[in-house]
């Protein structure tokens, strides 16, 4: 970092706050500041190229020079920059995005509505839900369950569905009592010694069961879940897990929020988690990949029964009593529209499911570095889990920040991954990365992880 005083990196200090950052630790530290990028590769103000492992945060699905996203925004921007859809109100590229995204969601999805981020989409989730439940003369049935570990968003609503402790810490959350936690579905830390994969997604299973049946099922309204939990360590459903939930969900009428913020859009090999776990959602929340995050978008996708309740009851109110400025905004709209193009010209999902298993086998191999406890994932998504005892699976001391070591590493090895809770790390490339990338990238973090284990002392 330069510490010229007119440098980008003091400007950062002077006048920029930081999400998730020490703010504190960021004056001493300064930003790494990225400049450009050329396909799955990013550089920064000095010139360093890096690999980007993460796709900027899960969402980068077409790397960082896709000129046919810039022409689409350049097109809608010249051609009409804003209107918005209050009102009656739409635009070419809304209505064209909302047809496509009801062809290619799961057979049950029938209308979209769209907003800016995933916090929004998960947060408009629940309030329909409540608004559905308001309708169906069922006020009582207001009550969600989402996971430990999971990440949903930091809005206040899509907030206290977030079971991850970092993002709630001096927040005043939980503001409301009606959210409620279950057992993260990570078969490593909480499967039972000699239980098998199926008997612990029973477990699981029944945990929901109980947990709804306690509550009273006429009080609890939608279970929320990720297919494949992403910011809270790339969890990867055990077998049968969402089977068994679904079956205990729909004998207590409780509506399934699929979260494919992460997932979504070819991410573990089919054009939703959903599909790849059978599920079948009454509501599907996306954004990220959705415009390859060249601009800010997001949907709430949803299944024609679901719709008829709340349609009837914004005729009784007059209108639905929501909406965002921004939602559905015609530019970022149109980057969406070429973003699902891409995909279907290029055929993204059938390079992302000829890539993964040498992915998979590149991940596998590192569950031998005695760093590592467990390594996971699925299709272009994975994560290790780092450990001081292999055997008795003994994580490290949270002070050791043993996964922030592995990747300031990665950095300085020109990779960009990030560290997760759990002392995982994360995994989850531009979907065009090629073979060859793949193996930089492993080469790359295998590197860093050597580094780390040359360092920490030794296990007694
Ligand atoms: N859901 C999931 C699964 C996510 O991973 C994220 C963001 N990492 C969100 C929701 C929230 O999205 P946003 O940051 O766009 O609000």
């Amino acid at each position: 970092m330069s510490s010229a005083p007119n440098s980008l990196a003091a400007r950062d200090i002077a006048y920029t706050v930081h999400g998730y950052t020490n703010l504190r630790q960021h004056e001493e530290q300064g930003p790494l500041v990225i400049t450009g990028g050329e396909g799955v590769w990013v550089s920064d103000d000095e010139g360093k190229k890096y690999l980007e492992g993460l796709a900027g945060l899960w969402c980068s699905s077409l790397g960082f020079s896709e000129k046919r996203l810039v022409e689409a925004a350049r097109r809608q921007l010249e051609r009409m920059p804003y209107t918005h859809t209050f009102s009656h109100r739409s635009s070419e590229p809304v209505i064209e995005l909302s047809e496509k995204l009801v062809q290619m969601a799961p057979a049950s999805v029938t209308k979209a509505f769209l907003m800016n981020s995933g916090s929004e989409a998960n947060d408009t989730a629940i309030k329909l839900i409540w608004y559905y439940n308001n309708a169906r003369g069922k006020p009582e049935k207001k009550r969600i369950i989402a996971r430990r570990r999971a990440y949903h968003g930091i809005t206040l609503a899509a907030g206290h569905l977030t079971g991850l402790p970092y993002a709630r810490a001096g927040f005043d959350l939980p503001m409301s009592d009606r959210f409620f936690h279950v057992t993260a579905p990570s078969w490593y830390r909480e499967g039972l010694p000699g239980e098998s994969e199926e008997e612990f997604s029973t477990r699981l299973a029944n945990e929901v069961d109980t947990l709804i049946r306690s509550l009273g099922a006429d009080t609890v309204a939608a279970f929320v879940a990720e297919p494949v939990m992403g910011a809270g360590g790339v969890v990867v459903p055990p077998k049968g897990y969402f089977e068994k939930v679904q079956a205990v969900l729909k004998k207590h009428d409780v509506l399934f929020v699929a979260d494919e913020v992460i997932n979504g859009f070819y991410r573990t090999g089919n054009t939703w988690g959903c599909d790849t776990y059978n599920i079948q959602p009454d509501i599907l929340t996306c954004a990220k990949q959705l415009s390859a995050s060249y601009l800010p978008i997001s949907a709430v996708l949803m299944s024609q029964d679901f719709y008829e309740v709340i349609a009837d009851f914004s005729a009784k109110h007059g209108n639905l009593g929501m909406g965002y400025t921004y939602g559905g905004h015609p530019v970022a709209a149109a980057v969406a529209l070429e973003t699902l193009k891409i995909y279907e010209e290029d055929k993204t999902g059938e390079h992302v499911r000829a890539v993964s298993p040498h992915f998979q086998k590149r991940l596998a191999q590192l569950a031998d570095h005695p760093l590592v406890g467990e390594a996971r994932g699925v299709g272009l998504i994975g994560a290790i889990e780092l450990v001081r005892d292999k055997k008795t699976r003994e994580p490290f001391e949270v002070s050791a920040k043993v996964a922030p070591q592995v990747t300031g590493r990665c950095l300085a090895h020109g990779l960009i991954l990030r560290p997760l809770p759990g002392d995982a790390v994360g995994i989850c490339p531009p979907l065009i990365i090629t073979e060859a990338e793949i193996d930089q990238l492993f080469d790359r973090l295998t590197a860093a992880l050597d580094d780390v284990a040359g360092v920490l002392p030794k296990a007694a």
